[in-house]
């Protein structure tokens, strides 16, 4: 098993953190019903994207949006 020849320093350990931050994630509100949906996705609630629906609502949709 490869095993490391030097401890990590602390700045070292800082550097590999520096990439660790947790960011929020992106949402815009509907324009057809309001709720809060990723941008660039169909909205989870209704179906609709860039004005129109592209897929059913309710039930059906739960196989079509990943959250
Ligand atoms: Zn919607």
């Amino acid at each position: 098993m490869a095993v490391p020849k030097k401890k990590t320093s602390p700045s070292r350990r800082g550097m590999r953190r520096s990439h660790h931050a947790l960011v929020a994630e992106a949402y815009v509100e509907c324009g057809n019903c309001g709720e809060l949906a990723r941008p660039h996705h169909i909205c989870s609630h209704c179906g609709y994207y860039d004005g129109r629906e592209v897929a059913a609502a309710g039930d059906a949709l739960k196989g079509v949006v990943r959250a």
